[in-house]
């Protein structure tokens, strides 16, 4: 497999070597979209749409009606049925529900994906978030386990030091991973709660 042209060339020949999932949806061959714990649901029983922009509405709030700022939380709602009439609307609905999955999945997979390690995220952070510098090695880590591991789908590439050899990456063969290629401003934002010791 290579990536060469658009995420939609790129989701066709994920999908035909099998690859199915993606964090929490189910993709069928059929250009349709789904929660993968209603896999086995009847289509009838799932409220349906046939329009891509609808994954925005539908990625936007979780079963309690709480707004999901981070997109790849495992809190996605189900009950739900996309049902798209191309490739290219199917690309751009998981384009709403996990931003730039595809090209960073692809960018992976060619070797090209930049990865920025935690230490030279928070050294780049200026005003308000200065603070974030001085998170010890223990706060990260407490706080990747909780924020990143416990809380959101992707899957750490950066290493907390630029000296550290970024994570491995195992990838199933049914699913096409979620990556996450350098700390994000939900994470930064939590360590200066750390830092600073706010609840
Ligand atoms: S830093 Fe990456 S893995 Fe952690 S919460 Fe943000 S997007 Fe998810």
């Amino acid at each position: 497999m290579f990536y060469v042209l658009s995420s939609s060339d790129f989701l066709t020949q994920l999908l035909a070597e099998g690859k199915n999932f993606i964090g929490q949806i189910a993709l069928g061959n059929n250009f349709s979209l789904r929660h993968r714990e209603d896999a086995n649901v009847d289509a009838s029983e799932l409220k349906l749409y046939e329009y891509p922009e609808a994954a925005r509405e539908i990625a936007r709030y979780d079963e309690k009606g709480n707004y999901r700022p981070l997109k790849t939380a495992p809190s996605l709602c189900r009950g739900w049925l996309l049902q798209l009439q191309n490739i290219e609307e199917m690309a751009l609905a998981l384009e709403f529900f996990y931003p730039a999955a595809l090209t960073l999945y692809g960018a992976w997979f060619q070797k090209k994906l930049e990865i920025t390690s935690l230490r030279e995220t928070l050294d780049r952070q200026t005003g308000m978030y200065r603070v974030t510098q001085k998170l010890s090695d223990e706060q990260a880590t407490a706080l990747i386990q909780k924020n990143c591991q416990e809380g959101c789908l992707r899957k750490i590439l950066w290493p907390v030091t630029a000296d550290q050899e970024a994570g491995p990456l195992i990838v199933r063969e049914n699913e096409i991973p979620l990556l996450c290629r350098e700390a994000c401003n939900l994470l930064v934002a939590a360590a200066r709660k750390v830092v600073k010791q706010e609840k």
